[in-house]
């Protein structure tokens, strides 16, 4: 089977990361991976695992690592059925974010033949991020990401790509917000060292307009990404 290779972004809430995934992954030909929004979708359904979810999600809290590992694997599995050959990799946004979950991700990489071609660090300053997350707005119906002044959508409070009503999410209040930068910091922040150990991590300044944060990180992957000698190329 598989010798893909994936792109692991890592950086604090607000960086950027799911609006950056969205323009970059059509670029290179992998598919956008988000725990936060695969979590959302599941979190739409009535029952015990959505119940389980939300007790964590609304408080910003990390859900528990045996069920966001299952989670992860059940999508890579049906990206794997349901397009095998298209599935050139997987951009992963919002995992791994602890020790625990990156080498679970070794493992499991290890076991399909996969590899990570580069992990990009999104980095911006404390109260920049504030101030975007206080300004979020996202699409329920297919996660695109807006900002009330920095991404504002054509019409006030409606989602470009599908028209449908724009909501802030439930857990971009200040208190959950304060903790979940925290947890970046002691849990997130420390695994740019363990990939940085393998010479995988590329810094990205992402304290500039959205455009220019693309146009770096392309300029950074393209090389690795497009590698044939180390990815699967077509
Ligand atoms: P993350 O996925 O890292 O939490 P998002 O992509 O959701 O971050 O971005 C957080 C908020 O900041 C969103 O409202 C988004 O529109 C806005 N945003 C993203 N990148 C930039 C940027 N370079 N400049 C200004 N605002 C941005
Ligand atoms: P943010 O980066 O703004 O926290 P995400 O959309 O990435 O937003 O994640 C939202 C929430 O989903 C997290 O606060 C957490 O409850 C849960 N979550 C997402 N990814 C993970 C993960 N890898 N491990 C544990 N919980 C996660
Ligand atoms: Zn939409």
């Amino acid at each position: 089977m598989a010798d893909r290779c994936h792109v692991v972004l890592i950086g604090p809430q607000g960086s950027g990361k799911g609006t950056q995934a969205a323009r970059i992954a059509p670029r290179l030909r992998l598919v956008h991976v988000a725990t936060g929004d695969l979590f959302r979708q599941l979190m739409t359904r009535d029952d015990e695992l959505a119940r389980e979810v939300r007790s964590y999600y609304d408080r910003g809290a990390l859900v528990p690592d045996e069920l966001t590992l299952r989670v992860l694997l059940q999508r890579l599995d049906e990206l794997e059925r349901e397009s095998a050959e298209a599935f050139r990799g997987a951009l992963l946004d919002g995992y791994p974010r602890n020790r625990a979950q990156a080498e679970a991700l070794d493992q499991v990489l290890r076991e399909r033949r996969d590899s990570i071609a580069a992990v990009v660090h999104l980095a911006v300053p404390r109260a920049v991020l504030i101030e975007r997350l206080s300004g979020r707005l996202i699409c329920p119906q297919c996660g695109a990401t807006y900002h009330i002044r920095f991404s504002p959508p054509k019409t006030a409070g409606q989602c470009d790509r599908c028209g449908s009503a724009l909501i802030q999410r439930s857990d971009d209040t200040p208190e959950a917000i304060a903790r979940r930068l925290e947890t970046y910091e002691q849990q997130t922040a420390p695994l740019l060292d363990y990939y940085r150990a393998r010479g995988l991590v590329v810094d990205i300044d992402g304290n500039q307009p959205i455009d220019a944060v693309t146009e770096a990180i392309l300029a950074a992957l393209e090389p690795r990404v497009g590698d044939p000698s180390r990815c699967r190329s077509s």
